[in-house]
């Protein structure tokens, strides 16, 4: 053991639910990195010393401390589904695993509060029967926590409404134990959340997650086919912007594409660019006639008691797909590395106004290597486009031209290919972050490594 503190921390904690076999190591010590070429290599060995699963937080509290005390570096893990290594443990130490803080403190109508290790597809059945449901969820809503989404993702379903997980309004509080001797709780709300979001689990341990809960509508999908990427694109945008049309989900993809997502084949067509798409059931048919305005032919249409009852896991008929959202997002790389390894992604956005020429361009300009599929968002009443490209991999330099071009182009660029929370881009580490570290991990023990540029209070680690 790396720690010499470890054997007495273990002691200290026999009683509570610890793993040290190896299998358990390796899987709570991994994520998606593997979905970068880049970081594979760096991260493949990297490994916890230690598996804790507190069952509450009176047992949280006293891991808290004990790292806290023996100077033991702690990560914390939701469902481990991230995808830059943010929930390795580059130092070993301890993996804090928060799967089974997961109850639903309180709801609401318009709001519910839940423990941070709560998985997001739970939280969804959980309230479904208030007529309510998450804004967002990851196309992980399957695997992902609340806390995870909170200190690592991004956006997902709902996002073409809802906007992203860091706007105005999208999390109403978050509640954080500090890793001291004595830990505290602390409750963050208003612009005070974002010292933690994205923040890669470096500056607190996420306990409760309160957000804002959207009225629950019977969504029925949809795929629907384009002749062109751009054709699609202009429906994508056009659907985004009908805000008479309740929608939860809108994903247009390059033609190139749809060899990768082999489970949906039957709908895609021949060389044809397609939309995904999630509706409120009785507007489908409004739905159906724009698609059918703009060019597109609908291939594939589910009603929302199937679409659910795919989702929430209860049954399937024979050939159907998963839900449609798990093909979506960062899904699509998934399926597409199923079938060709040498597949990796990109993370871009591309700004309101300019989205579609830039779009045009960037297809063009990228044909070779870039594979496109968009994700639309509303935020702050515009149209983004979020898109996690498919890339043709050949090297590390190309990555970064691709990424240097576009970023040139107007094209906002986060490197999806570093594991450091300051390379991220997508919310650039500001003054509240490594400041808050100072106060909720003075001892500098939480996921080391992915913070840079920031030293533990000498005092506090002399103490
Ligand atoms: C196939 C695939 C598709 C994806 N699609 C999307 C998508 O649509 N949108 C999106 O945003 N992301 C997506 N992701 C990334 C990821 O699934 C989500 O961000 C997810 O919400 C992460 O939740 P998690 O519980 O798995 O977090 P983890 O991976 O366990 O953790 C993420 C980070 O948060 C930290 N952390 C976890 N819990 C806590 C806590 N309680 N307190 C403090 N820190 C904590 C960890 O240390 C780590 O740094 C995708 C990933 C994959 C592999």
């Amino acid at each position: 053991m790396t720690h010499p503190a470890l054997a007495a921390l273990r002691a200290e904690l026999a009683d509570l639910t610890l793993y040290d076999d190896a299998p358990s190591l390796r899987m709570h010590s991994r994520d998606f990195f593997w979905f970068s070429p880049v970081l594979k290599p760096d991260l493949e060995g990297k490994q916890a010393e230690l598996v804790v699963l507190p069952r509450d937080k009176a047992e949280l509290r006293r891991v808290a401390s004990a790292c806290a005390r023996h100077r033991v570096p702690v990560t914390v893990r939701g469902g481990g589904t991230g995808n830059y290594g943010q929930a390795v443990p580059l130092e070993g130490g301890v993996v804090l695993n928060m799967t089974r803080l997961n109850r639903i403190v309180s709801t609401r109508l318009g709001a519910g509060r839940f423990e941070a290790g709560a998985n997001m597809l739970d939280i969804d059945k959980a309230v479904a029967p208030l007529g309510q449901e998450l804004r967002m969820h990851p196309s992980t809503r399957a695997q992902a926590t609340i806390g995870g989404f909170v200190a690592g993702g991004a956006a997902g379903a709902g996002s073409c409404t809802w906007g992203q997980i860091d706007n105005l309004g999208a999390v109403i509080a978050v509640e954080v134990m500090t890793v001291e001797p004595e830990p505290r709780l602390i409750e963050l709300r208003g612009p005070d959340i974002l010292k933690v979001m994205h923040a890669y689990g470096v500056n607190g341990i996420i306990t409760e997650v309160e957000v804002p809960l959207a009225p629950a509508h019977d969504w029925a999908e949809r795929i629907a086919i384009f002749d062109t990427l751009q054709k699609a694109a202009e429906f994508g945008q056009a659907f985004t912007e009908c805000d008479g049309i309740a929608k939860k989900l809108v994903s247009i993809h390059d033609p190139r594409i749809a060899p990768y997502l082999r489970r949906l084949a039957p709908w895609l067509g021949e060389n044809k660019a397609f939309a995904i798409l999630m509706v409120s059931e009785p507007q489908g048919d409004e739905l159906d006639r724009l698609v059918a305005q703009m060019g597109g032919t609908v291939t594939f249409a589910r009603g929302a008691a199937e679409a659910r009852a795919a989702a929430f896991g209860e049954h399937r008929e024979k050939g159907a797909p998963g839900p449609l959202y798990e093909y979506t997002w960062n899904h699509t790389t998934l399926h597409a590395l199923k079938v060709d390894p040498s597949i990796t992604y990109l993370q871009l956005r591309f700004p309101p106004l300019r989205n579609l020429e830039l779009l045009a361009w960037a297809e063009r300009h990228f044909h070779e290597d870039v594979l496109f599929h968009i994700e639309f968002q509303r935020r702050q009443g515009k149209v983004y486009h979020s898109s996690l490209p498919l890339v043709r991999f050949t090297t590390a330099e190309r990555l970064h031209e691709i990424m240097a071009q576009a970023d040139a182009a107007g094209i906002q660029v986060s490197n999806p290919h570093s594991w450091v929370l300051n390379n991220a881009g997508w919310k650039q580490i500001d003054a509240p972050q490594p400041e808050f570290k100072r106060l909720a991990d003075p001892l500098g023990l939480m996921n080391p490594g992915k913070l840079l540029g920031w030293e533990a209070s000498l005092d506090a680690a002399a103490e």
